[in-house]
């Protein structure tokens, strides 16, 4: 997730707001979002939040930094304005001032001013944002890649070199592609992959892309149409692009082409491209259910052909594998991106079009944002290569303060509170106690103990023990007769000790006892929640 804050005298200027979506490992939270603390505590001092992009590693956490922290303005480009107000309207009590920024938009406060220069991605208006100070600029690209073909707008490189001439101070860059050589390949030249395989490809097609792809996504409507064949769209944040795109115009084709659901049965053909969500192999996703044969409307035909549009995000390739196994099992012919058939491309630079951005800008010391660690290095790698001292490269952690003065710049010792926060389905954030239990759960199941005592602590009836994910008492019985009998003996040892013992204290008697003898007995630590009822009488 990304969030950079660029902070002199008693100014503050924000760039981008991101969200990270959790992995399964996180249970039951759906993202992460940053910690919004030092913004808290300086409220006072913001500025604005500027917004590169309108994909959600950049803006899905507005909504919940707009519930902590007020921010005067919100400035945003194009279709990411769009975006931004379709996520807000889920959240209609958080009021919010929402600008929009073009290519030559100034702001001017008292120690910055903020202007923008366009770039290319897999989505349309992305820009890097300029932020002069009395130092030099301080310049995030954004997310990028220079495409010399692009769908779309082009780069602005004449502002890119504009600003080199003036006097960077400090680039921060994309390094998501730092370990890719040569330059990554034009979304035309997808386009036109598209076309052929459209055209030669006999029956149904099933294309599962990344919905936020706009261009993408308008590539694959018109591939569709020219080879005949109408689009179905599943998967609601395919439908919801390509509503808020339409709109807007990003994507336009002719009427009666492009369908919702609900409309494919009515077609009395099969001859029709099926745009759907799932290239991940998101489990609920359209081409999971349509892989495992329990989607509603979509079975598979023997003559599919399932092209994904789109490539593994580092940790899904084992989703995605399993998905194409049913696909190709169930008769259908699938189609990956390859050397030789590029269905996708990334929209992020590669090793030479990171060189060019380092030499237009020209940077006295540079900063690689956006990509795993190891990409981080890389990049730094490859600018001292381009001509930044080596010592002015500075690969950051989270939290990590970068300043600069007139001698120079350092890493302050202290950072500012950047834990991850986790948000779950209900859109609260989670206490990291909740989720050590919920991992707890998942990985060792859960034990229930019960019992009833009276207030001078006599016990009434028998105790009693249930099991969730842990063990299946039916066929164990000793074990439950032991866990039943260690807990009474629990019970009294713990009176024994102390005659006005409380019950919280007891319980916790109960659960180190349990939790070493289940251990010594069968290795296993289940989450054990014993819950002692107290009756008046
Ligand atoms: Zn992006
Ligand atoms: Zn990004």
């Amino acid at each position: 997730m990304n969030m950079y804050i660029v902070e002199c005298n008693d100014e503050i200027i924000i760039m981008d707001a991101g969200i990270l979506f959790a992995d399964d490992d996180v249970h039951g939270v759906s993202y992460i979002i940053p910690d919004f603390t030092y913004l808290k505590q300086n409220q006072k001092k913001i500025v604005g939040l500027f917004i590169t992009h309108g994909h959600e590693d950049h803006i899905g956490a507005i909504p919940f930094l707009l519930k902590q922290v007020e921010i005067p303005t919100i400035y945003a480009s194009g279709i990411a304005i769009g975006i931004i107000k379709n996520k807000m309207l889920e959240f209609s009590n958080i009021n919010y001032n929402l600008k929009e920024y073009t290519e030559n938009s100034i702001y001017k406060y008292k120690n910055f001013e903020v202007s923008f220069f366009r770039t290319n991605h897999s989505i349309p208006d992305s820009f890097g944002i300029a932020i002069k100070t009395r130092l030099g600029y301080i310049v995030n690209t954004g997310d990028f890649k220079f495409d010399f073909m692009p769908i779309g707008e082009k780069s602005n490189y004449y502002k890119m070199t504009s600003l080199g001439k003036e006097g960077v101070l400090c680039l921060m860059a994309d390094s998501t592609n730092a370990d890719i050589s040569q330059f990554s390949s034009s979304e035309k030249k997808v386009g036109i992959t598209l076309m052929n395989l459209f055209s030669q490809i006999e029956g149904r097609i099933i294309v599962a892309a990344f919905a936020s792809n706009v261009y993408r996504v308008q590539q694959i409507i018109e591939a569709s149409i020219a080879s005949g064949r109408k689009v179905v769209v599943f998967g609601h944040s395919m439908e919801k692009t390509i509503e808020i795109a339409s709109k807007l115009k990003y994507i336009t084709y002719p009427k009666g082409w492009v369908l919702n659901s609900r409309e494919l049965k009515k077609q009395n053909t099969d001859f029709v491209t099926i745009l759907c969500t799932g290239s991940q192999g998101e489990p609920m996703a359209a081409l999971s259910r349509i892989a495992n044969g329990t989607h509603k409307q979509i079975k598979l035909l023997p003559n599919d052909t399932v092209i994904y549009s789109s490539k593994a995000i580092p940790g899904n390739e084992l989703f995605i594998n399993r998905n194409i196994n049913k696909l190709v099992h169930a008769g259908a012919h699938v189609i990956q991106n390859s050397p030789l058939t590029d269905t996708h491309t990334t929209g992020h630079a590669s090793q030479n079009e990171i060189r060019m951005m380092l030499s237009f800008m020209q940077p006295k010391y540079f900063m690689p944002v956006h990509g795993e660690y190891l990409m981080l290095k890389e990049h730094a790698k490859i600018a001292s290569e381009t001509g930044v001292k080596k010592e002015n490269c500075f690969v950051l952690d989270t939290g990590d303060v970068l300043a600069f003065n007139d001698k120079g710049a350092k890493v302050f010792k202290k950072k500012i509170p950047a834990s991850e926060v986790y948000i779950d389905a209900s859109l609260s954030d989670v206490d990291s106690n909740i989720l050590k239990e919920r991992k707890h759960m998942a990985d060792e199941g859960l034990l229930a103990i019960t019992f009833t005592i009276t207030k001078h602590k006599r016990l009434i009836g028998s105790v009693v023990v249930k099991s969730s994910g842990f063990a299946d008492f039916e066929s164990s019985k000793s074990l439950e007769n032991s866990i039943r009998q260690k807990t009474l003996d629990l019970f009294t040892n713990g009176l024994k000790e102390h005659k006005n013992i409380n019950i919280k204290a007891l319980e916790k008697q109960i659960i180190v006892g349990l939790n070493q003898f289940i251990y010594q007995k069968i290795e296993r630590r289940p989450l054990i929640v014993p819950i002692i009822n107290v009756i008046n009488n």
